[in-house]
């Protein structure tokens, strides 16, 4: 492969840019790979840059330098200094936040927006949270008292896991990369990350503003590369790694649970969903839909929390139906620049294929379409994109395989209810469990069915509102353990417990 200075990701949305090389990012260097492969541009099929796949030698530097970064200063690092280090870096990326906007667009083809108020505004306030959670960490202590008379302290001392490999996908790249890598830091862990090869360009253009913040060399590298027989694979069967953190589908959990079950190593993930809505007939109807509509089709649907299937009260199904309908066809898909664009496109020809595939089988399993369910023209260059319709089905229920299978793309389904019970019931029919949300104007009632959602985030009369301390994750095929706030620092630390007879 070619070598070549600079690091930066993607300069800019406006008029294309030349391909960039994106190289892997070790001990502080940029560092080439075995070979490469492109990454196109989802908005028009462009290619935008060529990225340098990590091999073996270059997970095993990665590792080796994370290592190395641990028993280093880092190791020696106060909390008060990593804090401060923390929130510094929370600060470059504020002042950098065009240019990680830039990279975010430039992979995933999304507003410019949304790349703007959601994940790079999300990224600092990462690296805030993860700060502030540190700085305010308590310890167990136990004055304990033995029937022998004997009495003694017992207090905890958390330590770092070690070298955390952080595996992420790229429905949102750098928001749910800072949400674990913040953390990792904060407990004074050392990383490896490996980004999706769908959106590698924030995560390269993030190595450089930590190291810019101060971060030390080795503290955080970056490889690049696919997942099965490449750098993912590498990363999560290599002997050097003491805890995986990963985001993305269930059945990429299950391989990396696989890889560390001989090592025994400790893995915390944030999987896939299928998740639902329930809308009592005494909800808001407009905020109802307003909310069912962003629930559905943000970021294109290719949000982990999307909702996918929506339960409403059958005295008002017809009319949330033509709300839900008219919301959708009201969506503008358009150029990432252009500030009434509100969505952009699937993240690549593959996954839109995948999402198509849903379509057909609806149809073939009785679904009625009530907005989309294709292609549409678009013209202005943008017909190489991945484009897709923001999509509306009804006439499924539990059984069919559109209802039980997450989707990822711009379409949900409504089927009728008639009892709260019998909510519940369909909501939780499901082998999923990452989030749900009630709509209703009886707090009671939200209580009582928000409480029941076997879920890891229940939401009523709003959706994706979050504060960053509370428990994150999922159950079932949802997940494995919480992050956010303490419960972050819980899975990205070991205590150790200290006895002292008094
Ligand atoms: P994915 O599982 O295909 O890939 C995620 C990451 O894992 C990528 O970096 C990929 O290269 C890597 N990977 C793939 N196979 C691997 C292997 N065998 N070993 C090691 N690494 C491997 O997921 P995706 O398609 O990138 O993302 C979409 C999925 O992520 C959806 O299922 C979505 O619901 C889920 N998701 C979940 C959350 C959450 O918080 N629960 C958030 C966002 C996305």
């Amino acid at each position: 492969m070619p070598t070549q200075t600079t690091t930066s990701a993607v300069a800019a949305t406006a008029a294309p840019p030349a391909p960039t090389r994106l190289r892997n990012f070790i001990a502080g260097e940029p560092v080439d790979g075995v070979r490469g492969f492109d990454k196109t541009n989802p908005v028009d099929g462009s290619l935008i840059a060529v990225v340098h796949e990590a091999g073996v030698d270059e997970v095993d530097r990665a590792v080796a330098a994370a290592r190395a970064a641990l028993e280093g200063p880092w190791g020696r690092m106060t909390v008060l200094e990593r804090t401060r280090l923390l929130r510094r870096v929370a600060d470059v990326i504020d002042r950098r936040a065009d240019e990680l906007v830039a990279a975010e667009v430039g992979d995933t083809g999304k507003p410019e927006t949304l790349a703007r108020d959601l994940d790079v505004a999300r990224a600092s306030a990462n690296f805030r949270a993860a700060a502030d959670t540190v700085a305010s960490a308590g310890l167990d202590s136990f004055l304990t008292e033995m029937p022998d008379g004997r009495r003694a302290l017992n207090y905890a001392v958390r330590k770092p896991l070690g070298v955390v490999a952080v595996i992420v996908p790229w429905n949102l790249p750098l928001l749910l990369l800072t949400w674990k890598l913040a953390p990792a830091l904060a407990a004074g862990n050392t990383v490896v990350v490996k980004p999706s090869e769908e959106t590698p360009s924030s995560a390269t253009l993030l190595a450089e503003i930590l190291m810019e913040a101060g971060v030390p060399a080795g503290v955080v590298n970056v490889v690049h590369g696919f997942g099965s027989r490449s750098a993912g694979e590498l990363l999560t069967t290599h002997p050097g790694i003491d805890g995986v953190t990963f985001t993305g589908e269930s059945s990429t959990g299950s391989a990396i649970m696989r890889a560390v079950a001989p090592r025994v190593r400790p893995v915390s993930f944030e999987l896939g969903g299928k998740n639902a809505a329930v809308v009592f007939a005494d909800a808001d109807l407009d905020a109802a839909i307003a909310g069912l509509a962003r629930s559905s089709y943000l970021n294109t649907g290719q949000v982990c929390l999307c909702t996918e299937r929506i339960y409403v009260e059958r005295a008002i199904f017809d009319d949330v139906a033509a709300g839900l309908a008219e919301q959708a066809g009201r969506l503008r898909l358009g150029r990432p620049e252009d500030p009434a664009t509100t969505t952009g496109p699937l993240i690549s020809q593959a996954h839109r294929d995948k999402v198509l595939g849903y379509f057909a089988l609806a149809r073939e399993e009785g679904a009625t379409v009530l907005a989309g369910g294709g292609v549409p023209t678009l013209g202005d260059g943008l017909d190489g994109g991945s484009w897709i319709e923001p999509t509306l089905w009804t006439g499924l229920d539990n059984t069919h395989r559109t209802m039980r299978e997450e989707v990822f793309g711009p379409v949900t389904s409504l089927v009728p209810f008639d009892t709260e019970e019998q909510a519940i019931a369909l909501a939780n029919d499901t082998d999923y469990g990452l989030a749900a949300v009630t709509w209703t104007s009886d707090l009671t009632r939200g209580h009582r069915v928000a409480q029941r959602m076997r879920v890891g985030m229940s939401w009523v009369n709003t959706w994706y509102l979050r504060d960053l301390r509370s428990p994150f994750g999922g159950v079932g095929l949802s997940g494995v353990g919480r992050e956010g706030g303490r419960h972050s620092l819980e899975f990205y630390t070991e205590p150790t417990n200290v006895c002292v007879q008094l």
